[in-house]
């Protein structure tokens, strides 16, 4: 493959710079060009300012092979992205006639004129450029030359933004492989890493990327040279040399995995939940399908709601305590029993940041399973002071536990 080209993304808008919305269309963009032969080499965001945010293509435009930019392109006053590039590339503006056609019928709806004479603005279009049609809403994206190749102008809003560079992406050939997403939880990201360098031993023409999270860390394979079929044979090598870690080659989250193979084996799982507080049953009802093995959860976080809710013995509770390996075991057999599942799983722990004592310290959670075949119970001390971080890796444990439990590994 040859290099890939050099590009530069412009998220426009005040309200990204303030702080006031996230900017998500970065990601989508420099994720989606790749595959077309371009890396992103700078991404900026500007506030909806014409000097400011044309100083920057001005710059850009000479220096990248690709410049995108994402919105100013609605019908307001802060809209001033087209203005910008005008400016930027030293070249003039006329109204489009198929625009102005196409926006004649929302002219009607306002009944200030000067309301209409604004969104008239969106017909405007840098000369030369070309005008990507809106798919959903009325701002026009457009395609111009630059010094150095082209500048893509889509708009802001990522459902407008989405099917206008999926279109303009479509005529450029594909020049790399979609990478690979393998998903791995329950060991540290260097053990991961070390490991996937091993696995891409003799595999040529693919590169690597590590991405941690709590509890879970996703290994990116990129095709560098070695092709659909090249990352598919790599992706197995890691997936071997990984072990019974790796849930997924295929981009699914942990969640995905465990609905999918409950699914596959025709079994029902249910919950019972103290320091996750829902989130287990969050992650699994977030994969759609769900419905056909999830059969409820608990949220027990109380003593009393252990007693009532799960039949957890109060005698129980009070010789061993709330986190402990007999609670954790009695939640799970509750969960089990009062929901009729195949499978249930249980979390019980210490989410900190107080709470924690000599022989039950912040992160210490116990969780456990139970199935026809009996209950069995799981330890971790998970080393964060973070109360997010805990819960977070806590849930990946417990589907993780599913996910065994289910495929037998
Ligand atoms: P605009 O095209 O400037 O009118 O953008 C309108 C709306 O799109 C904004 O209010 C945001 O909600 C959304 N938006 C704009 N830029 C981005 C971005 N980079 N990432 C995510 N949402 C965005
Ligand atoms: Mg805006």
């Amino acid at each position: 493959v040859s290099a890939p080209k050099s590009a530069a993304i412009v998220t426009v808008g005040s309200e990204l710079t303030e702080g006031l919305r996230v900017d998500t269309n970065t990601a989508e963009i420099a994720r989606d060009i790749q595959h077309r032969g371009f890396r992103v080499v700078e991404a900026v965001s500007v506030g909806d300012d014409v000097a400011g945010l044309a100083l920057v293509l001005e710059r850009l435009t000479r220096v990248h092979a690709l410049v995108v930019t994402t919105g100013g392109l609605g019908p307001t006053h802060d809209d001033v992205t087209r203005e910008a590039a005008a400016m930027a590339l030293g070249i003039g503006v006329a109204p489009d006639p198929s625009l102005i056609e196409f926006l004649t019928p929302f002219l009607a709806r306002h009944s200030d004129p000067d309301a209409a004479e604004q969104v008239l603005t969106q017909a405007l279009v840098l000369s030369g450029a070309e005008v990507l049609a809106p798919t959903t809403g009325t701002a026009a994206g457009q395609v111009a030359a630059t010094p150095a190749g082209v500048l893509v102008l889509l708009p802001g809003p990522p459902r407008e933004m989405r099917p206008m560079l999926a279109s303009w992406l479509s005529r450029l050939p594909s020049v790399r492989a979609t990478a690979l997403d393998l998903g791995v939880t329950g060991l540290p990201e260097s053990d991961v890493q070390l490991s996937a360098q091993r696995g891409l031993l003799g595999h040529n023409g693919v590169g690597l990327t590590v991405l941690a999270r709590p509890g879970d860390v996703r290994v990116l394979l990129l095709d560098e040279g070695a092709g659909e079929s090249g990352l598919a044979s790599a992706a197995t090598s890691v997936a071997a040399e990984v072990g019974s870690a790796c849930y997924a080659t295929g981009g699914e989250t942990l969640a995905e995995t465990v609905v999918r193979a409950a699914a596959a084996a025709g079994l029902t799982v249910a919950a019972a939940e103290s320091c996750t507080g829902g989130m287990v049953c969050t992650a699994i009802t977030d994969v759609a399908g769900a419905s056909s093995v999830l059969l409820g959860g608990v949220v027990a976080y109380a003593n009393t709601a252990k007693i009532d809710l799960l039949a957890v013995p109060p005698g129980l509770l009070a010789q061993f305590g709330a986190v402990s390996e007999q609670t954790a075991c009695a939640m799970a057999q509750g969960a089990r029993d009062s929901f009729g599942a195949d499978i249930a799983v249980s979390t019980t722990g210490v989410a900190g940041p107080g709470g924690g004592t000599a022989d039950k310290p912040v992160g210490l959670v116990w969780f456990a399973v139970a199935t026809a075949h009996g209950t069995h119970a799981t330890v971790r001390q998970i080393s964060s002071a973070d109360r997010s971080a805990v819960r977070s890796r806590a849930t990946a444990v417990a589907l993780d536990l599913l996910r065994r439990e289910i495929l037998g590994v």
